[in-house]
């Protein structure tokens, strides 16, 4: 697989694993997700974009944290919002 160039997926030397399996936004407005990411700028586990609020990328935005994880078990990637770049760990 190749990977497009991005500067943020290199910096990552450990990955910042979910402290609980829920989006903190979602369970605060009690609302649903589908899948799970975690922030590996500040650790905050938040829902994907297949979720109907879609935290994770809205989070990435607001914050300019870059780099998320899937925070769903067996799924070992990284994602970079700003360049769409994906890798396996
Ligand atoms: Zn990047
Ligand atoms: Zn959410
Ligand atoms: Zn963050």
């Amino acid at each position: 697989m190749t990977m497009p160039a991005c500067p943020h997926l290199d910096t990552i030397t450990s990955i910042k694993h979910p402290q609980r399996p829920a989006c903190y936004a979602c369970v605060e407005i009690g609302a649903s997700w589908v899948h799970l990411r975690t922030c590996q700028q500040c650790g905050i586990t938040l829902c994907c974009d297949s979720s109907p609020n879609q935290h994770a990328s809205k989070h990435a935005r607001a914050s300019g944290h870059p780099v998320i994880a899937s925070a769903q078990p067996g799924e070992r990637w990284l994602y970079c919002y700003p360049d769409d770049a994906f890798a396996e760990y």
